[in-house]
This record gives structure tokens, sequence and C-alpha cells, in this order.
């Protein structure tokens, strides 16, 4: 009886230790795994179309991040990404920056801003999203704990920068240099000339010849989705 017992307490002790170091916020996996995710934020919007392509004639997944009020303008977009097979996820809905934002109701809009992205893209796609990235990387604490509140996931990244005024080759040139295990790449389906669109089929050939394999972020990460 005793020993039953001391198996409980033990066994009790370890669901609390494991709630207690529940891991909310990731920019890459903590793991080393041959593996990378691509990540797309702010669509979905006229230039996904070309970034689906590219993904498709490669034969990889990728997660993207929606702005909920571009997704409630353009559901056909949400609906093409999702039966593409790729991961769709919450950018909020208005992309506020949480950085500079002074009102007294800080986290009750950040509350907001999740949920009615959550809301809408779930309208579209009967799909509950578990991973959030706020504009501009935002994930102060009270971010954070809305976020775990939620049940999601505060996703950043480990290297992009497709929004720097610097040529094709340049940008091309840091995201093979940043290529490494369990990375997590940050792009944009925002500009319809986006300089990406020079590059990325390039760009996953060269992860794909060092081996690395294409993954969605909860893929990346082990977290169900
Ligand atoms: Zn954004």
């Amino acid at each position: 009886m005793k020993k039953n017992i001391m198996v409980f307490v033990v066994f009790f002790t370890s669901i609390c230790v494991g709630f207690a170091q529940k891991k909310i916020f990731y920019s890459d996996s903590p793991g080393s795994v041959k593996e990378i995710a691509l990540t797309f934020d702010d669509g979905p919007n006229k230039v996904t179309k070309k970034i689906l392509d590219i993904l498709k004639k490669k034969n990889v997944r990728a997660t993207f991040f929606l702005v909920g009020i571009r997704a409630k303008s353009n559901p056909d977009m949400v609906r093409a990404i999702v039966s593409a097979g790729h991961e769709i996820a919450n950018h909020t809905f208005k992309h506020i920056n949480f950085y500079s934002y002074e009102g007294k109701d800080k986290t009750i809009k950040i509350e907001e801003e999740l949920l009615q992205s959550e809301n809408i893209i779930k309208k579209i796609t009967n799909i509950k999203t578990s991973l959030v990235r706020f504009p501009y990387g935002y994930s102060k604490s009270d971010a954070v704990e809305v976020a775990k509140k939620w049940g999601y996931y505060v996703i950043n990244w480990s290297f992009g920068c497709d929004w720097e005024k610097v040529t094709a080759e340049e940008m091309y040139s840091k995201y093979k240099k940043a290529a490494k295990d369990g990375a997590i790449f940050l792009m944009h389906d925002l500009n319809e000339n986006s300089k990406i669109l020079l590059f990325l089929s390039d760009f996953i050939d060269e992860l794909k010849k060092s081996n690395y394999k294409i993954v969605t972020v909860s893929e990346l990460l082990g977290l169900a989705s």
C-alpha cells in the first residue's frame, strides 16, 4: 500500500513539474534536428498564390501566420493554403504593434486580437489555430500569458531579413548562411514584388541539398497542431 502511495506521489509530482515547465515560447527548435521550418507572415495577399506555386513545385509544406482581417477579405486564399497541405497559424487580427501600444487596455487588446483572428480563421477553415506570432515578434510576458491562457504556443523566428533594403542576392546569401538545425525562417507573403520570389525555389533546393528536411512549425517542435 505504502509503495502504491509513493508511486502515486512520484507520478503526481512529475505531472506538476511537467506542467510548470511547459514551454510556450519558441524561436527555434531546442533539440538538434536536421529540420527547418519556413514561415510566411502577413497574408493572405496576392503574392500568397505565387508562394504556394513555388512550394507546390518543390513539394514542401510551410506555416502561414495569417492576419485575421486579411483572411476575412480573402477567404479563398486561406482555403487554398489549407488545401495545399500547409499549416495555418494566428498573426492577430489587425496586426497592431504592441511594443508601441499605449492604451491601458493592452492585455484585453492582445486577447481580442488573438481571438478575433482565431474566430475568423475557424469560420473559414474549421481549424482552431494553436500557434501565434504576435506582430513584430512581440513576446513580452503579457502576450505570452494571454497565449497560454488560450492554449497557444508563441512562435518567433531564428532568422529573417526579407524586409531589409538589400539586393535579392544579398538577401538570399543571408538566408543561406542562417541555415542550422531546428531553424525557423521568417519570410512575408505581403508584397507582390517580394524579393523572396527570386530565390525561394533555389533556397529550398539548397536546404534539401544540405540534407535538411523542411517541415511545418508544429512538426519541427513536436507540437500537436
Ligand atoms: Zn507581421
